[in-house]
């Protein structure tokens, strides 16, 4: 079924409370949680509850739950007290995609160079 749950895939895995990881909010269709490898001071990952491979194949089948988690990341920024940020959905391997269920990168707390890398 759509959305369902993989076994094979790490934040389907932290979602079920497998792996460990630091939440620092949850909803009902959303979770968030630092990123285990910080590129900023602040690097929090929000992702769906639901599994799709990357957030446009998410916002195609889900766009309530993708309004969630953009919602969501603003809560997560201004919990942070971040005046900016960047949001990132890395999507596709080229692009840096490593974990192929839907995340933003939330990314604070540093400057930001522009084009990113
Ligand atoms: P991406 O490369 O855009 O798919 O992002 C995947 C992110 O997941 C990377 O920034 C990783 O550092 C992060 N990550 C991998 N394993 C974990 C974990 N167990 N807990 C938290 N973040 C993780
Ligand atoms: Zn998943």
């Amino acid at each position: 079924m759509a959305g369902e749950a993989q076994a094979d895939c790490l934040f389907c895995k932290i979602i079920a409370g497998e792996v460990p990881a630091t939440v620092v909010r949850e909803t009902d269709t959303t979770y968030a949680f630092r990123d285990i490898n910080p590129q900023a001071p602040t690097h929090i990952l929000v992702i769906p509850k639901v599994h799709y491979r990357d957030a446009a194949t998410l916002a195609a089948v889900e766009p309530q739950i993708t309004a969630d988690l953009l919602r969501e990341a603003g809560e997560v920024a201004a919990d942070e007290k971040l005046e900016s940020y960047r949001l990132v959905f890395n999507t596709g391997s080229g692009a840096g995609q490593t974990v192929f269920h839907a995340h933003a990168h939330i990314l604070g707390g540093r400057g930001m160079q522009w084009p990113p890398g």
